[in-house]
């Protein structure tokens, strides 16, 4: 049986060895940090460290870090705990923006995007300056995470300066890819996560800049400075601390990445000419590659990369397990026709030359017999 191959590090990543090592002696002994005998202080020493360590990965204060159980949860705090006039939020935010930004009873609006995937700025100052009110909020994530293009944040920033708007980035599929920088983004929160880049799923981040938290999603009891109630994941936190620790490393290590992802694309494009590559002008995540098979609808190529061992995902959003309209690619005027053939093939630090070589070979084998 040939090895299978994982090529869907922007759904989830396996956890890296090294992250495993420090999450192993926190899943065998209690680990309550709020305790204050010597395993509650054991674990609150834990946890303190890796806030220290996320903090400086994102050029932050350790004291304005507030661990979550997402990425998820620290998005609706928050866009539902920031007290606003008016919510602006980029057409190709991720659901965990867009839906709860729909479901706020104040009004929202959609930042466009250009036909390459990038928030488009003018559109946002002219929104801003019809429906801003006395306090908006505005959320552009740091990079899609379906085609990986990397959003004009700064830019965003800069428009925003003038307005007393309160900005939140969304830095998920950043983390671990970029370097990330929460005052040169000039950002008033930023939402993290581990699980993209090697780390386990079940913790998140939000990290406040000069503004200073808002107010508790959860409540409780009073962990995380009462800013997020709820025993803290030691393990999980642990291991984030780890990768932030490194993420200099990671960062350079998924740059890498980016030749076997322009191979493949090449690769691809000499088979299949016609074969469209989404934000492919745009600068984007060097793991990312959102592409079209002419002609054959996402749904029938996953089954086929499946069956031939090969892990990937649609292009469109796939969160019911169910292959659905990208919202994405409808914002950047892509007709649904082409959208629907297209597939997310992310790469991570699992993936070697050769994991490509076969997804490329496997390719164009349904390619050939589709035109057949
Ligand atoms: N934001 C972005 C950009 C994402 O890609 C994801 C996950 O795909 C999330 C937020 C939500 O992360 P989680 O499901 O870990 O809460």
């Amino acid at each position: 049986m040939p090895e299978r191959i994982y090529l869907d590090y922007n759904a989830t990543s396996p956890l890296r060895p090294d992250a495993r090592e420090v999450m192993l002696p926190w899943l065998g002994v209690p680990a309550n940090a709020s305790s204050t005998h010597q395993s509650g202080r054991a674990a609150r020493a834990a946890i303190e460290k890796a806030r220290v360590q996320v903090a400086k990965s994102v050029k932050a204060e350790a004291a304005n870090v507030v661990f979550t159980a997402s990425a998820t949860e620290a998005n609706n705090q928050v866009l539902r705990m920031t007290e606003a006039s008016a919510v602006f939020v980029s057409a190709i935010e991720h659901a965990s923006v867009l839906n709860v930004a729909q479901s706020l009873k104040i009004p929202h609006f959609l930042i466009p995007v250009t036909a390459q995937g990038e928030v488009d700025v003018a559109a946002l100052t002219d929104l801003l300056d019809r429906h801003g009110g006395d306090r908006p909020l505005v959320s552009v994530m740091l990079a899609n995470n379906e085609t990986g293009v990397i959003q004009p944040v700064q830019k965003v920033m800069k428009a925003c300066r003038r307005r007393s708007v309160f900005l939140h980035c969304d830095a998920v599929q950043g983390f671990g890819k970029l370097s990330v920088d929460i005052r040169s983004l000039g950002v008033d929160a930023l939402t993290l996560s581990a699980h993209k880049t090697g780390g386990p799923v079940g913790v998140g981040a939000l990290v406040f800049g000069a503004c200073g938290p808002v107010p508790p999603l959860l409540t409780g009891g009073g962990q995380e400075s009462n800013r997020r109630a709820g025993t803290e994941n030691v393990a999980a936190i642990a291991a984030f601390g780890w990768l932030a620790e490194h993420a200099g490393d990671l960062v350079k290590e998924s740059a890498d990445k980016a030749t076997l992802r322009e191979g493949m694309e090449q690769r691809i494009l000499f088979i299949a000419p016609e074969a469209r590559i989404f934000g492919m002008e745009s600068e984007r995540l060097p793991n990312t590659s959102c592409l079209t098979m002419p002609g054959v609808e996402a749904a029938t190529q996953l089954m086929h990369f499946d069956l031939e061992g090969i892990e990937v995902s649609a292009g469109s959003a796939c969160t019911s397990g169910k292959v659905g309209k990208s919202h994405v690619l409808a914002a950047m005027g892509i007709p649904e026709k082409e959208a629907r053939c297209a597939l997310r093939v992310s790469l991570g630090w699992g993936t070697t030359e050769e994991h490509i070589d076969r997804l490329v070979e496997s390719w164009e084998r349904l390619f050939r017999k589709k035109q057949s």
